[in-house]
């Protein structure tokens, strides 16, 4: 039988298997060999135990496509990124740090703005526009009138997600109307585990109905760009990089450099000022951090 781990806890692996049962799993001696240690979203081979209690051994581990280290999960396709639109409004900063962070661990991220029901056309014009000029693939909906509700539905078939966004933005709803038996599959776990609530939050992986998984990433307050060098944060703006080639310094950080050509599309409207301010104070901070060691 062949599964994807979808939670590790107290070195008991669950297996949401092929057949759609979860099945409570220990993993056997052969990855003292191989140096090793199972991962949410590890695609195995596993040995059934026993039906009625649903137990199992994990026997192998398929190759990994890649390894997020937070949050720690294995063979991720992409990232979903959650804000609402508006109730509260978005905090972009906090949204670039996301993309930034996803960039550089090489995961594509897809951007929605939840609570659609309550903005304006040109409200949404704007969100729209200042990040689909960067590249990305964003996306609104409502839960209340369901609208992008199927587009998205789409957008995560068939692959796993990392699911992340502030509290209050509709992704607990968002997460129930993706996967309505998500509740339910997730108290069989608990039920397992027994101490249930007890124990703190661990990451997990949400089975969806259309088949794929989404990982909701607790902890969403701040995010650090940790090993993050100032010189290289420009690249992280993808929209930067038709200019940048032309600007007259090699190397330029396009802050107040003479002859740089992303300040002039800038002033030409070209680029977003929302983006260039968050470039800039997301610059100003890992300068300090640097004055500091
Ligand atoms: P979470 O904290 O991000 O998991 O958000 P919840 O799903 O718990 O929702 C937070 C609040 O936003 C609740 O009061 C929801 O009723 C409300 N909410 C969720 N989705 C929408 C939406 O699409 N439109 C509006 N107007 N409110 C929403
Ligand atoms: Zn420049």
């Amino acid at each position: 039988m062949t599964g994807k781990i979808i939670k590790g806890i107290g070195g008991f692996y669950y297996v949401f298997a092929e057949n759609m049962e979860i099945y409570e799993c220990k993993a056997k001696g052969i990855f003292r060999n191989q140096n090793i240690k199972p991962l949410v979203g590890d695609d195995v081979l596993m040995d059934i135990l026993d039906e009625n209690s649903k137990k199992g051994n994990i026997t192998d581990i398929r190759e990994r496509q890649n390894e997020l280290i937070r949050p720690a999960v294995a063979n991720v396709d992409q990232a979903l990124i959650i804000f609402a639109a508006a109730k509260p409004a978005p905090n972009l900063n906090l949204l670039d740090r996301f993309l930034i962070l996803m960039l550089k661990q090489q995961v594509e991220t897809i951007i929605c703005f939840n609570k659609k029901d309550v903005v304006t056309e040109k409200e949404i014009a704007l969100l729209e526009e200042t990040y689909r000029n960067c590249g990305y693939h964003t996306l609104f909906t409502s839960t209340y009138t369901e609208e992008g509700i199927i587009s998205l539905k789409e957008l995560l078939a068939h692959k796993t997600t990392v699911l992340a966004g502030p509290s209050g933005v509709g992704k607990s709803s968002l997460v129930n109307l993706l996967s309505p038996e998500a509740n339910t599959k997730t108290g069989e776990i608990s039920e397992k585990i027994q101490r249930g609530k007890h124990t703190t939050r661990h990451s997990e992986l949400i089975a969806m109905g259309e088949g794929g998984f989404v990982m909701d990433t607790p902890g969403f307050s701040s995010l650090y760009l940790a090993d993050m060098e100032k010189d290289e944060l420009k690249d992280f703006f993808p929209e930067f990089n038709e200019y940048a080639d032309e600007c007259r310094f090699l190397g330029c950080m396009h802050l107040n450099e003479p002859g740089c050509k992303v300040k002039e599309a800038l002033s030409d409207g070209k680029l977003s000022r929302i983006r260039y301010k968050n470039y800039k104070d997301l610059f100003e901070e890992l300068n300090q951090k640097k004055k500091k060691y």
